[in-house]
């Protein structure tokens, strides 16, 4: 007898990620969206893969990923229910062996589907996982300071990254690469989607101005705390922009300090 899917530690983690993301204000109503890529002992103890529920459309074929299994959040789905309803808003697919489909093999109970930015977390894992084969997560919030930022700050990557450093030590040296960012986009659409993917070939971490910011990484862990890093530096950014005492913050001449005594690996242009 199969183990039930909703008691898995994916499951599990991913209600809990969705609760933290809620609580800290990033993801009002449906706001956000979540996918995991799984492996197949994440799986094949609890699904079997030949019970296909139903088929599910996709905008845009993924033939490298045929075969494979992913677990996202649904669209229309509030985070707050998550955890204690994933079976509702959470599915379970399987990639059609010809990329052009996916079959749901478990959840979106009341005949729901998956986030509407199904095309950019798709995107988004190919183009990671070229950079890293561990890479499993896709992680989209609307955390409030970073979208406040985006408001007042210019769209520039590479300003917006060095500003997101200058705020506390850490941002460096948590996101070395930097961060990109994509001016306002109409979401959901399959142009933002691929537009993000050819983003995530450079960095972990991009902002949608005046939308939010979506997250990568090996686990949940480690996409959250890209998140939370962000919103951390642009937290910052919001409370002392205003302030006619603001420092100049770690300048350059800091940031290369840092760089050195952690070994990072620094991009031409972003400190000279
Ligand atoms: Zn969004």
């Amino acid at each position: 007898m199969k183990f039930d899917f909703k008691d898995s530690p994916v499951i599990r983690e991913l209600g809990a990620s969705a609760d933290n993301m809620y609580r800290l204000g990033w993801n009002e109503r449906n706001g956000g969206n979540i996918s995991i890529l799984l492996d197949d002992e994440d799986v094949l103890p609890y699904i079997d893969p030949t019970k296909i529920i139903r088929d599910l459309p996709l905008a845009v074929e993924f033939p490298q990923f045929a075969g494979r299994y992913f677990v996202a959040t649904g669209t229309g789905k509030y985070f707050k229910n998550i955890s204690r309803n994933p079976e509702n808003c959470v599915g379970l697919i399987r990639i059609s062996d010809d990329g052009k489909r996916s079959h749901l093999l478990w959840g979106f109970s009341d005949g729901g589907c998956y986030t509407s930015e199904i095309v950019m977390h798709l995107g988004a894992h190919k183009e990671r996982l070229a950079q890293n084969p561990d890479h499993r997560v896709v992680m989209h919030a609307h955390p409030t300071n970073t979208i406040s930022m985006t408001h007042i700050h210019k769209w520039d990557e590479i300003e917006f990254t060095r500003t997101l450093w200058q705020m506390c030590t850490e941002c460096i040296v948590i996101f070395p690469e930097g961060v990109g960012v994509l001016p306002w986009m109409v979401s959901s659409s399959p142009e933002i989607g691929l537009a993000s993917a050819e983003k995530f070939r450079e960095y972990r971490i991009l902002i949608w101005a005046l939308h939010g910011c979506t997250v990568t990484g090996t686990s949940l862990d480690e996409a959250f705390g890209l998140m939370e890093t962000v919103e951390k530096g642009a937290d910052i950014f919001i409370r002392i922009a205003k302030n006619p005492n603001r420092s100049t913050g770690i300048d350059s001449n800091m940031l290369k300090q840092v760089a050195q005594a952690f070994n990072l690996t620094i991009k031409k242009g972003y400190l000279d």
